[in-house]
């Protein structure tokens, strides 16, 4: 028996199954032929099981990520101080064009080795750097180099959606590496600023041709406003299955056409946080009953940690409440959102947002064995576990990430990554940014990455304590 075809148990966690009724119990769960055969206490381990000892430690689904820019995990932290307007103008207006295919792979190869790392099993690669086929080719080498599950969301900023989606070469490498291919899903990337000439109609009908959803960036203040949702709904393709990135500013009228047309918006707060597409929405998402699911968007800026991510969405849901009140002088009392609901969003909701929820996302008897074991028996944050959920959300991190499985295979052990080629990896991006940084020349190198800071006006102090 192989290593990969050997079943796998984890025994004696804390396990949150995700399940329809959120069921939470101490026991084990068997996994075997990829597949989650058994959940519950005291299994007994097949012949030639890989035992892993989850005593003290939390078991549940992987997480989703359902937008991430991986080819811009290369550039790692170098936008931390952007506005959106920054990103723009380097992405999309200067410098995305120099990105090779070569460096459209290593940002791929880094961003699905850190997703795996930190128990990120699906991750959709919203992958809007592919200039050319080769770009694209590229992109799905580095993700099938890496045993997550992953979905290549296809875009080109460098182009009308109208142009590259009906392109010859865009049909063929559709053919050659999606069809049929080894990824875990596909959608078309684009955004939709609102023209009444609606260009993007011709890449709406490509993605119903091939029976594929769009994934977009929506309700990004100044840049996609309600106006794209309209062309969108009046035009038939606001259809189930489409992923509305963002989603942070925009109007009752089109949080009730997402919900309606069965699609469903991913937010990433540490983005909506800094970047300024709007107040991270979901507060205004659970009141209009738009399903969630949770993104990191961009290393070039943030962390890639869906712990990031559950957390800054449970405290910003919350403050929004908080403010809300106090602008009418009331006191909020009770919580709405619940550390238990973004562990959902974190990993159900992402099941569902991509129309895999009947295999992913909850650790039930049939579904996909992605599973992860939260566990750091050298950590002083890691015990008590009291509130499993507040646990997950509020105290752990990705370096508490003990184990990995991804259907059935180990891909993390005891907080290693099993057969990752790091030295590979890190060459590849050390080469990108060689080149990148060659190419741009040292002062718009530095000139990118620290913008200037516009003064700021400091409030004239009336109180005076010293002469
Ligand atoms: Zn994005």
């Amino acid at each position: 028996m192989s290593e990969s075809d050997r079943p796998v148990i984890f025994k004696n966690g804390l396990v949150l199954t995700m399940d329809d009724a959120h069921t939470v119990l101490n026991g084990d769960v068997l996994i075997i032929d990829g597949k989650i055969a058994e959940v519950g206490p005291g299994l007994t381990a097949p012949e030639g099981a890989i035992e892993i000892d989850a005593t003290g430690g939390v078991v549940m689904p992987g997480m989703v990520d359902t937008h991430r820019h991986m080819w811009q995990t290369a550039m790692r932290g170098y936008g931390a101080d952007w506005t959106l307007t920054q990103y723009f103008v380097w992405y999309y207006l200067e410098s995305g064009k120099l990105f090779r295919p070569e460096d459209i792979y290593a940002g791929n190869l880094l961003g699905a080795l850190e997703a795996i790392d930190s128990g990120v099993t699906t991750t959709v690669d919203w992958s809007h750097g592919l200039q050319t086929a080769d770009h694209a080719d590229a992109a799905v080498d580095a993700l099938e180099a890496v045993p997550g599950r992953f979905v290549l969301a296809y875009g080109n900023i460098q182009q009308g959606p109208w142009e590259w989606s009906t392109s010859d070469a865009f049909q063929d490498f559709y053919r050659r590496r999606i069809d049929g291919g080894k990824l875990a899903g596909f959608q078309l990337a684009f955004d939709i600023p609102g023209d009444p000439a609606f260009q993007e109609k011709a890449a709406f009908e490509v993605a119903r041709d091939l029976g594929v959803p769009v994934t977009t960036h929506a309700g990004v203040w100044g840049v996609t406003t309600d106006d794209g949702l309209r062309l969108m709904y009046e035009n038939g393709f606001m259809t189930p299955g489409n992923v509305y990135v963002h989603a942070a500013s925009l109007s009752s009228d089109s949080y009730h056409r997402i919900a309606a047309t069965g699609g469903s918006v991913s937010v990433s707060t540490e983005s909506e946080q800094s970047a300024g597409q709007g107040y991270p929405p979901t507060w205004q998402l659970r009141k209009h009953d738009v399903p969630v699911s949770l993104s990191m968007d961009t290393s070039v800026w943030w962390s890639g940690d869906l712990f990031s991510a559950m957390r800054t969405t449970l405290s910003a849901d919350r403050v929004r409440e908080h403010m809300e009140a106090h602008g009418k002088k009331e006191t909020v009392t009770h919580h709405q959102l619940r550390a238990e609901q973004v562990v959902d969003w974190g990993t159900r909701g992402g099941a569902k947002a991509l129309g895999m929820d009947s295999s992913i996302g909850a650790l039930t008897p049939g579904r996909q064995g992605d599973v992860v074991l939260i566990k750091n028996e050298s950590s002083p944050a890691m015990f008590p576990v009291l509130n499993p959920y507040g646990h997950v959300v509020f105290q752990a991190q990705r370096g508490d990430v003990d184990t990995v499985v991804v259907g059935g295979k180990v891909v993390k052990r005891d907080g290693e990554l099993v057969d990752a080629d790091l030295t590979t990896a890190r060459a590849k991006v050390n080469a990108t940014i060689d080149y990148l940084r060659e190419t741009m020349g040292e002062d718009a190198w530095k000139r990118g990455m620290n913008p200037e800071i516009p003064e700021a006006r400091i409030l004239h102090n009336p109180y005076q304590y010293t002469k």
